[in-house]
């Protein structure tokens, strides 16, 4: 018999142990980089080959889309020439199974002509495509049968297998065990782990869409949902309906959430976006693991898509921005940005970002309030500021000393970092640098700021992963008023960046960025960013700001 490595054994320990190999199925609808909207690719791009290089054995099913963009992702992968017939959607439409073997994984897409048509993987300009719940049928279908059908590297996966259903898009699949295969004698020992990234989409369609799923006509009650009165106004509200996530919910072995905090506020009325009794019930399954980061795409020493490249070891990259000033050093990514972007290359003007989907969730209504306000700040304020505080030592005093710790590590004394620090120019608080897509009006807006306020604000509307990449190496400081966040990449990125994060304390950002706050009493003086509740244009502004605040209070320190 086998017991699995546990991390925290001692090695003799772990010597006496085999490593059991897990079976394991990703069922996502977004796996990096074949195919991404946000953090759920990332992560199901990332997390199968860790796995995989524990030894696990492990394939990924997702959709094969074709937009016309995006399309040589795929060409890597062959057609196995394995066919299925779906009975659902009172029909039995075929797909077929592409396959790539990359980086120790089985990537399996799921072929269909639904998948085929511009668009990013759930809808277009015109919104959410109208057949999602047929597109995602078809995945969970055809993700139940691929350990059983397809003979990846000479045999198939077999049914002693760990589904990890990611979101509602692969939430029938726990479903479709339960009432499809287990009551057949197949599948009986495999377990389902529901991950939820987002619990905001929930799969919610009218109640006479049942019948398509392809379940059993008495599984209906499992997702069956009908809004509690107190939540009619919610978005997700259609009366009697279908709820896909509900579904997995309750049938699912385990459900996991990407952050502790966020696994906790879904099961509160604020977070639980109706649901939050459910999953009450079923804490004993419940869990948070947060969310890690491919150190490898995003590594500042190696990042193929940033200029300059740096490191704890040599900050050559970054040094020279607001947070790592080193007089006799030019701040590098952030100068290359600026260019870039269009700004004055100034490095001692602070450069904030934003990267994310233009959506509710993130904020984004907030940072546009704050912008006016925000962008008029400039140098009477920072005049003052310098006239009183030796530039380096105002720094010390503000950055996250996570960021500053590595310098003095490195022998940089506060002394000889100011050494010719001689002000120059003008500090003013004015750059900002939004990347996102999303919503038709903050598009717009964006535009239409940009226009507005062609010095210091730069709008870039897309999904650019690049982009991306180079803001987060070149702005001192990356804004994220989530309203909520179930983890949150960005912020994570960002620090390994030597970027300070500016978040709301939410979810997995709360969970993640220590905050430094010079003003509590006991403080220690550490952080790795700044974070602000409650979540109002006020103290978004506040600790925005707070280079200046704080530096007021700690002149001498
Ligand atoms: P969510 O999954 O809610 O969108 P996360 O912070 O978990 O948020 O993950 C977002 C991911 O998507 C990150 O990798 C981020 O860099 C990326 N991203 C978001 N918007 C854009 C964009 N406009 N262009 C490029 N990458 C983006």
């Amino acid at each position: 018999t086998t017991i699995e490595l546990d991390e925290k054994e001692s090695t003799e320990d772990k010597k006496l142990h085999t490593i059991v190999q897990r079976i394991i199925i990703f069922v996502t609808s977004e796996a990096a980089p074949y195919s991404k909207t946000g953090g759920l690719a990332d992560v199901c791009g990332s997390l199968p080959i860790a796995l995989a290089a524990r030894g696990h054995r492990v394939m990924v099913v997702s959709p094969r889309y074709l937009n016309g963009v995006s399309d040589k992702k795929y060409a890597a992968s062959f057609d196995t020439g394995v066919r299925l017939k779906v009975p659902c959607f009172g029909d039995e439409p075929e797909v077929g199974f592409f396959h790539e073997y990359r980086a120790g994984v089985d990537w399996v897409f799921v072929d269909h002509p639904s998948y085929h048509r511009p668009g990013n993987p759930y809808g277009d300009e015109n919104g959410a495509f109208g057949d999602n719940q047929f597109r995602f049928t078809i995945l969970c279908h055809a993700a139940c049968e691929a350990p059983l059908i397809l003979p990846l590297g000479g045999y198939t996966y077999g049914q002693n297998c760990f589904f990890l259903v990611n979101d509602w898009h692969a939430g029938l699949v726990p479903l479709l065990l339960a009432a499809k295969y287990r009551p057949h004698g197949v599948y009986k020992d495999a377990r389902s782990i529901l991950v939820i990234h987002n619990l905001a989409h929930q799969g919610v369609e009218p109640a006479a869409t049942y019948h398509k799923l392809g379940l059993p006509p008495d599984w209906y009650g499992a997702v069956e949902w009908v809004f509690p009165t107190w939540a009619r106004t919610h978005a997700l509200d259609k009366g009697e309906t279908v709820n896909i996530l509900k579904g997995a919910i309750v049938t699912a072995d385990r459900i996991v959430t990407v952050s502790q905090g966020y696994a906790w506020e879904i099961t509160t009325v604020e977070g639980g976006c109706g649901l939050q009794d459910l999953l009450s019930n079923r804490k004993s399954v419940l869990n948070g693991i947060t969310n890690g980061i491919d150190i490898d795409d995003w590594d500042p020493a190696s990042d193929k898509h940033i200029p300059f490249h740096y490191s704890i070891d040599n900050l050559s990259g970054k040094v020279g921005s607001l947070l790592c000033m080193q007089s006799s050093s030019f701040a590098k990514c952030k100068a290359a940005l600026q260019k870039e972007l269009g700004f004055a290359i100034r490095s001692e003007c602070p450069v904030i970002g934003f990267i994310g989907r233009l959506d509710y969730q993130k904020g984004t209504d907030l940072i546009m309030m704050a912008i006016p306000e925000l962008l008029q700040h400039d140098i009477q304020f920072v005049n003052n500021l310098l006239i009183y505080v030796d530039r380096v030592q105002v720094f010390l005093d503000v950055l996250p000393y996570a960021l500053v710790h590595p310098l003095l590590q490195k022998g940089c004394s506060a002394a000889n970092l100011s050494a010719d620090s001689e002000i120059n120019g003008k500090f003013s608080y004015t750059l900002s640098v939004m990347l996102g897509s999303g919503d038709r009006r903050t598009e717009n807006w964006m535009r239409s700021t940009e226009f507005n306020y062609k010095e210091k604000f730069r709008g870039w509307v897309g999904f650019n992963i690049p982009v991306s990449h180079r803001i987060t190496a070149g702005c001192d400081m990356l804004l994220m008023p989530s309203r909520f966040e179930p983890c949150g990449l960005n912020q994570l990125y960002a620090m390994r960046y030597a970027t300070v994060p500016v978040v709301h304390k939410t979810g997995g950002l709360r969970d993640t960025v220590e905050n430094f706050d010079p003003f509590a009493e006991n403080g220690n003086g550490r952080g790795t960013g700044w974070a602000f509740s409650p979540l109002t244009k006020e103290s978004m502004l506040t600790v925005s700001l707070n280079i200046h605040a704080y530096s007021y209070s700690f002149p001498s320190r």
